[in-house]
């Protein structure tokens, strides 16, 4: 019986991506920067359109890092996050000597609650007498979250809003790319995610002065002059060419990986329909359009005749069949027990009641079949 992984990286049979890792040694660029980079850059810009411009990096960590530098974030701000992600979203906030406010979740799409959202700047400017630098919503597996409600709070108090799209490559919002709707937008190459560097990321910025800037500081701010002049703090943030060769290679499958992703959420949700008190997390309308990164259910033990997620769990391990808890909320985090946060009690409801399910394109049908088999068998169907 071969084990199912949650979310495995998958190579293009065609070998794309050892083309160009092949090219790169090549032609000697085994460097932070080359062609395949300045290409894969090009391939995200043409993909996220609305004439943004694209910064490819080490890592998405490394994204929302520079996007907060490129904002003027620094120590004593407060900066608004969503609670429910994971904590990469957060930790840059701290890099800068900032603070991070946490805002709870909405039950549509599990994502930063607007209604809160305006609650959390109203109490930020009657505790610093100044509005929050920035806002962080996410886009959490994949689900877009309310950006025209986000948006226009937003651009209401002129705070800065940087969308953390590193689980929804390949959503969209209203038909905008999932990163094009604030004014930056961070993606994540790392090996679990919707597409693979290895390890990577990549920041949309909103002008290609931005882009410049980020360039800028993604090597170590150095001034352009013969010797090392730095007037501003750098960072070693840089993509590099071997990398890059990846991502050249796996923009060629991101349609069919789309595409398997949003036929793995239907098989669920065929095969879940029946079950009372089990969830398949979808579109709720059809302004969303989810990449359904990792299809995620909800299990209410009061409807379910007390059966658990951490029962459901277990047994699929038995099975050989890996899920997952939800992302434990952050301000239920010890590292982040000291920071402001709006609670609401959804998104420590969806802790406590959800389970990430096998999603990538190496889940075959058939395994897809040995998964719900297991899960209806969990609640006697
Ligand atoms: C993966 C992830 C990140 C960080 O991306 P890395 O490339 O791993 O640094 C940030 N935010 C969320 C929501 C993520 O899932």
């Amino acid at each position: 019986m071969e084990k199912i992984w949650l979310c495995l990286a998958h190579m293009s049979e065609a070998g794309e991506e050892m083309k160009w890792i092949k090219d790169a040694f090549d032609t000697n660029w085994v460097v932070p920067l080359g062609p395949n980079v300045n290409a894969f850059e090009g391939l995200l810009e043409e993909m996220v359109g609305e004439g943004r411009h694209v910064v490819a990096l080490s890592s998405g960590t490394a994204a929302i890092h520079l996007a907060l530098v490129n904002l003027g974030v620094t120590w004593g701000d407060e900066v608004i996050c969503q609670s429910m992600t994971f904590s990469a979203s957060a930790n840059p906030i701290v890099y800068q000597g900032a603070t991070p406010v946490f805002v709870d979740s909405e039950p549509l799409t599990w994502n930063m609650d607007p209604n809160l959202l305006e609650d959390a700047i109203k109490q930020s400017l009657a505790r610093k007498g100044r509005v929050p630098k920035a806002i962080i919503p996410v886009h959490l597996y994949g689900m877009p979250a309310q950006m025209d409600a986000i948006m226009s709070i937003a651009r209401r108090y002129g705070i800065a809003v940087i969308e953390d799209s590193a689980e929804a490559f390949g959503s969209r919002f209203c038909g905008k790319v999932a990163g094009t709707l604030g004014d930056f937008g961070i993606m994540s190459f790392n090996g679990n995610k919707m597409i693979t560097t290895s390890g990577g990321g990549a920041l949309v910025c909103p002008t290609l002065e931005a882009k410049q800037h980020t360039l800028f500081l993604a090597t170590q701010a150095r001034e352009p002059l013969p010797y090392y002049l730095h007037k501003e703090i750098g960072y070693n943030y840089r993509m590099s060419n071997i990398c890059a060769g990846i991502g050249r290679g796996q923009m060629t499958v991101l349609p069919q990986h789309l595409a398997w992703h949003r036929h793995m959420c239907d098989v669920y949700a065929e095969a879940l329909a029946d079950i009372d008190g089990v969830t398949v997390h979808t579109n709720p309308d059809e302004r969303f359009d989810s990449n359904y990164w990792l299809n995620t259910i909800l299990i209410d033990p009061k409807l379910t005749g007390g059966v658990t997620p951490e029962h459901v769990r277990l047994r699929l391990e038995t099975e050989g069949i890996e899920s997952r808890p939800l992302w434990k909320p952050m301000h239920t985090q010890p590292v982040f027990c000291d920071a402001p946060a709006l609670v609401n009690g959804v998104s420590e409801r969806l802790f406590s009641q959800g389970l990430c399910l096998p999603s990538g394109p190496c889940v075959t049908d058939a395994d897809a079949r040995r998964i719900t088999d297991t899960l209806r068998s969990c609640f006697n169907h």
